[in-house]
């Protein structure tokens, strides 16, 4: 009962209990060399600079609030103990900003699980099946949603536009009734107050947050969310009044959904919301940001006609148009909030070519009318560099997490008005020329190699039918063959003999055989089980990326640089920061373990050169391309010693190719061309006989079917029944298909196990649009999160229906 009351309280940014106690030395954001500019120093304030940081990651610098989530979910911790650390990563995270002189520091950025999420609890749009009926939204209803509990499931989760953070989609329909039920924003607005802290209260705009809406279970597909906006801005209105009487002098609305290719009725609507709330704003200065990408130039011209803004923030970094834009027409007298520090990346900012650009900007817009901020918010990328004591001291000054883009930001910012820290100034142009000229960044024949790429499309010489006629003959493989995409369970033990090894605790002879007896274990079920073509269960793995980061130079690895990707799962790109080798062959030691076990065919397995650019940091001084094309060679001269050794099926994963789609349709086209021309060159030059598969998690790719044929992979695996089995509406639509190919029979994600009938049904739905001579049987993903248990009689169910299938073909 006590705990359940404590809930009422307007739990998600209440302040906790007792006094927020101070954080220990080591929590306090580190600053950069000449970061002194404090308010302490309240002349800096005095020359109308003004700096602002769209967002800053709430996870903590040694991820803080994940340990305690995970840890009250658990059971282990109470609310108290959640609410505690919660309120001193706010309250350090404001301090730090306003001890580097920030002028606009945001608030509600905070969450405890996702801002959308939050947005959902403000305006009450809870589905009923978490049986929420009115009062302030507590943690257990909060926490439903996000993760689902014993008796209902979560709700879905997305990609916020292209980054790797995941968004709870809120679910809308013409019956939900909205109501103001969680008081977030303005409890932190208060709290900060209350530490003295001035803050801008964040909200998700209107438009974004409907855009980004599905329709409801039962509501029609066609459904148009933007009829809603009527109903949920009287709750916005009550959450400014609300801020209003807290003493709140800004509002920001975040409003990335502008920088998508939106059509006149949405752009309309979004036009119509904000003059709609022009009356309620009065008191308020407005500001509308975007980011991720270029605004276009209707959605342009429709955010800055808008009465009720104070000022504008575009991201700078990602949208060079946009100051064409601004040349063109920027409403007098407004503040233009410039992002010139990227929010998503990890380099250090040039400030002096910044400072150039902000100089521009202003003799655009006007002395005084220029924010330095941040591209996006910092959420996207990593904390604090002061806790990467691994990293060599040259590689950390080229570097920037967001505790020192907050200090990069203010010294713009002073530097525009006129106070210019020649010593920070001085040490980041040392930083930008040691990386310029640093031989472990360049490559010569590496980029002599990349050049050349662009001479051919990498197309491999005989077409993908005769191919797979002659992998048939060498393979022998039945119809509809069985296989997994690569991972089996990794259980502690196996985590701990890594770890071992890492910390030099094992010799080599006792991790290789220790290894070896995971392989053995693994070859020796999926035998039993019947399984066609077998995986050695990447034991010797800890992340697909990293594993070959490892391995190839021009990768660093941080110790606590981790990225939100959702909820209280963080992830821990790798850097790259010069051009890529492999200075040796990186799976065939393993991979020929693996198939001296067995006589089926044992898989090859490779992450594949878009996924691993798209799940690194990426180098900022040439193109994403450039950096892909020479991670494609390393992977090339990978599959050809794989094929050496004699493996003759190759899988190259490609789980993250949709992901690194640009927002901008004009863009994609470009990305999808050398993307897919990427993966190609790692397999251009293998023999027919050797069958090339690769692997993509996640569906929607009913619009890029083209760019995947044009993979010229011999097979590919897909995600597909987790996502009500979209993909296969394509095959509907008359896409013809020639190559292998294994949509997901069942769901990984879940520990429930599919029948044999069920996945039996799934192959014959597939079979209506699929030629049984190109289909493969497979899960949808690989089974690492998943318990031998559930493995062993899934995949034992998925291969009797692929026997019972197979039976049915010959009857018929
Ligand atoms: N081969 C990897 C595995 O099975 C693929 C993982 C992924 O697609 N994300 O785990
Ligand atoms: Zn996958």
């Amino acid at each position: 009962m006590g705990q359940l009351a404590l809930q009422r309280v307007s739990p998600l940014a209440s302040f906790p209990r007792r006094p927020p106690c101070l954080l220990p030395p080591s929590w306090a954001p580190s600053l950069l060399s000449c970061a002194t500019a404090s308010r302490r120093h309240g002349f800096y304030l005095a020359r109308a600079m003004s700096s602002h940081i769209v967002g800053y990651p709430r996870i903590g610098p040694k991820r803080e609030l994940k340990f305690a989530l995970e840890s009250f979910w658990d059971g282990k911790t109470g609310v108290e103990d959640l609410q505690t650390v919660a309120a001193n990563l706010r309250n350090s995270i404001w301090k730090h900003m306003a001890d580097a002189g920030i002028k606009y520091i945001p608030s509600n950025t905070f969450s405890y699980y996702d801002q959308m999420l939050d947005t959902t609890a403000m305006l009450g749009a809870v589905p009923s099946r978490y049986g929420w009926e009115s009062g302030e939204i507590g943690f257990d209803v909060y926490f439903s949603m996000a993760r689902g509990n014993d008796s209902v499931p979560a709700m879905e989760m997305t990609k916020w536009f292209d980054t790797n953070y995941h968004y709870i989609v809120p679910e809308l329909g013409p019956d939900v009734e909205f109501s103001y039920a969680s008081h977030k924003a303005v409890d932190e607005f208060k709290e900060a107050k209350a530490l003295g802290i001035d803050t801008v209260p964040v909200l998700i705009g209107p438009l974004t947050y409907l855009l980004l809406s599905k329709p409801a279970k039962g509501v029609d597909k066609s459904f148009c969310m933007l009829s809603l906006i009527d109903k949920i801005l009287p709750i916005y209105k009550e959450v400014f009044d609300d801020l209003k009487s807290a003493g709140a002098r800004w509002i920001q609305f975040d409003e990335p959904i502008l920088v998508m290719d939106l059509d006149t009725n949405q752009l309309q609507a979004f036009s119509d919301a904000y003059s709609h709330m022009e009356s309620s704003l009065a008191g308020l200065n407005v500001l509308i940001t975007t980011y991720f990408a270029d605004v276009p130039a209707e959605a342009y011209k429709a955010l800055t006609s808008l009465k009720c803004v104070t000022g504008f923030g575009f991201d700078f970094v990602r949208g060079l148009e946009t100051l064409d834009l601004i040349k063109g027409n920027f409403p007098k007298g407004k503040l233009l909030f410039a992002g010139v520090v990227d929010g998503r990346n990890i380099w250090a900012n040039d400030l002096s070519a910044s400072l150039k650009t902000l100089q521009s900007l202003e003799d655009i817009v006007g002395k005084e009318k220029v924010v330095v901020s941040t591209s996006c918010s910092l959420l996207h990328t990593a904390v604090d560099l002061v806790n990467e004591v691994k990293l060599d001291k040259e590689l950390k000054s080229w570097l920037a997490f967001a505790a020192q883009k907050v200090v990069e930001v203010n010294a713009l910012a002073k530097s525009l008005s006129g106070v210019k820290d020649e010593a920070l100034f001085s040490s980041n142009s040392m930083g930008q020329a040691s990386r310029r000229s640093s031989p472990r960044v360049t490559n010569a024949a590496v980029q002599q190699d990349v050049a050349a790429v662009k001479k051919s499309d990498h197309r491999r010489s005989t077409e993908v039918s005769a191919r797979l006629q002659a992998q048939q003959k060498k393979l022998n493989l039945p119809a509809l063959p069985t296989t997994t995409i690569g991972s089996f369970p990794q259980t502690a033990d196996l985590r701990r003999i890594r770890r071992e090894f890492k910390a030099k605790k094992i010799s080599d002879i006792d991790y290789v055989q220790a290894i070896k007896v995971e392989f053995e274990k693994v070859v020796k079920l999926q035998e039993e089980l019947g399984i066609d073509v077998l995986v050695h269960g990447e034991a010797e793995r800890n992340d697909m990326v990293e594993y070959f980061g490892e391995q190839l130079s021009g990768f660093a690895f941080t110790s606590n640089g981790w990225v939100q990707s959702y909820g209280s799962r963080c992830v821990k790109p790798p850097i790259i920061y010069g051009d890529v080798t492999r200075p040796k062959a990186m799976t065939v030691f393993w991979s020929s373990m693996a198939q001296k076990m067995t006589q089926r065919p044992m898989k090859g397995m490779l992450t594949g050169p878009v996924t691993i650019l798209n799940w690194s940091f990426v180098r900022n001084d040439q193109p994403r391309h450039e950096t892909c094309f020479q991670i494609a060679l390393a992977i090339k001269d990978e599959v050809e010693d794989l094929e050496n050794a004699g493996i003759s099926v190759i899988q190259i994963d490609e789980a993250a190719l949709r992901e690194g789609l640009p927002l901008r349709r004009s863009e994609q086209e470009f990305y999808l061309d050398w993307a897919v021309h990427a993966f190609r060159i790692t397999n251009c030059d293998v023999q027919d006989t050797t069958q090339i598969h690769t692997h993509m998690c996640y569906s929607n790719f009913n619009d890029i079917i083209h760019s995947i044929i044009n993979m010229d992979a011999d097979v590919i695996t897909i995600e597909n029944s987790r996502s009500d089995e979209k993909l296969l509406s394509v095959f509907h639509e008359g896409v013809k298909y020639s190559a292998g190919i294994g949509p997901g029979v069942y769901d990984i994600h879940s520990p429930r196990i599919p029948s044999t009938e069920e996945i039996a049904e799934r192959i014959n739905k597939m079979l209506a649009v699929l030629d049984s001579k190109v289909l493969w049987v497979n899960p949808d993903c690989g089974l690492k999160t998943r318990k031998y248990s559930e493995v062993k009689s899934a995949l034992s169910n998925m291969v009797a229906a692929a026997k019972l299938i197979r039976s049915e073909l010959i009857k018929s």
